[in-house]
């Protein structure tokens, strides 16, 4: 099978690079011609257009920030829909709006375009190692035909639902780990302003029902005053607001997402929008007045 991969960046180059490594074909094609030549001296084809990749390939992934740019990559000039052929899937493995995934896939539909959204969970390092987890909305045949390009990139691939759930199932995957880590955040701060080290505090609970996998990742950081994305602040504020409006279109009341939305308003505007998202202990720390990070 030939695939098409559109958006090389920190998790579409080792995406596509574990394609290769499976034995696929792969054309790449990104806005950086210097991202293209590394991929071609991996083994891959060069591609020139969403447009070209479309005319030649079975399949095409597309890795990339928001809707917007899924847009542009679909129905821009030169984008996929100008050169594509009946039968042609189009896997949307970036985090977006289930609303605009599902727009985006009835326009499709009316092509002869097949499309399935399958966002990811886990950072750089897992998308390197191939051991991403993936979340997956469709028609089951297809996302069942498209299982072996997608278990290239993955440890996990599970079916969620009609077009538009594989990103619900991220987005509420968002809500919880920005949620988590305030959690962390506000208790921490409290630990360390009452004069006890957060470091034991950490050890204490760790193994307790307070414990989890964010806790494990992101409380070391902190203590650590490490704000090395990792997962950046701009990319979880787009995550939280696609979240806030598919939730505000339904109805459905998410208060608390909200909270670290506005926590996020805040660290934008203080140029911490890089930083890993452990930084909304920053917000915190300013509150209180205290800092969680270990002195040395
Ligand atoms: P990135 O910004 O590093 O890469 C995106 C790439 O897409 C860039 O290289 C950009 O030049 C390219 N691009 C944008 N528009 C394009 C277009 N129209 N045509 C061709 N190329 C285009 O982003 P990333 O960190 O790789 O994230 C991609 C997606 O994966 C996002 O939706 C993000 O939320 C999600 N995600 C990221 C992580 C992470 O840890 N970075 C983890 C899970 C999910």
């Amino acid at each position: 099978m030939k695939i098409g991969f559109i958006g090389l960046g920190i998790m579409g180059k080792p995406m596509a690079k574990n394609l290769l490594k499976a034995g696929f074909e792969v054309v790449a094609y990104t806005h950086k011609q210097a991202t293209i030549d590394e991929l071609v001296s991996c083994g891959a084809e060069a591609g020139t257009s969403g447009a070209d990749l479309a005319g030649r390939c079975d399949a095409i992934v597309t890795m990339l920030p928001n809707s917007p740019n899924v847009r542009d990559a679909v129905f821009g000039k030169n984008g996929i829909v100008e050169g594509a052929h009946e039968g042609l899937v189009l896997i949307d493995m970036s985090s977006i709006d289930p609303t605009e995934s599902k727009k985006i896939a009835a326009e499709l539909e009316k092509k002869g375009i097949d499309m399935i959204d399958a966002p990811v969970s886990g950072g750089e390092p897992m998308a390197v190692a191939g051991t991403l987890s993936v979340m997956v909305g469709g028609k089951e045949e297809t996302v069942e035909a498209m299982r072996p390009v997608l278990s290239a990139m993955a440890s996990s691939v599970v079916y969620v639902g009609p077009i538009g759930s594989g990103n619900v199932a991220k987005l509420a995957n968002q809500m919880i780990v920005g949620i988590n880590i305030a959690a962390c955040s506000e208790a921490f701060t409290f630990a360390k302003k009452m004069g006890t080290d957060p470091e034991l505090v950490y050890q204490a609970i760790r193994g307790g029902l307070a414990g989890s996998n964010v806790m494990n990742a992101k409380v070391p950081m902190m203590i650590d005053g490490n704000y090395t994305p990792g997962f950046r602040i701009n990319l979880h504020t787009k995550d939280l607001t696609n979240a806030l409006n598919a939730a505000h279109a339904i109805n459905s009341p998410a208060p608390f997402t909200a909270s670290v939305m506005e926590i996020f308003q805040y660290l934008n505007a203080m140029g911490c929008g890089a930083d890993d998202h452990d930084a909304i202990v920053k917000y915190y720390e300013a509150l209180s007045g205290t800092s969680v990070v270990a002195e040395k």
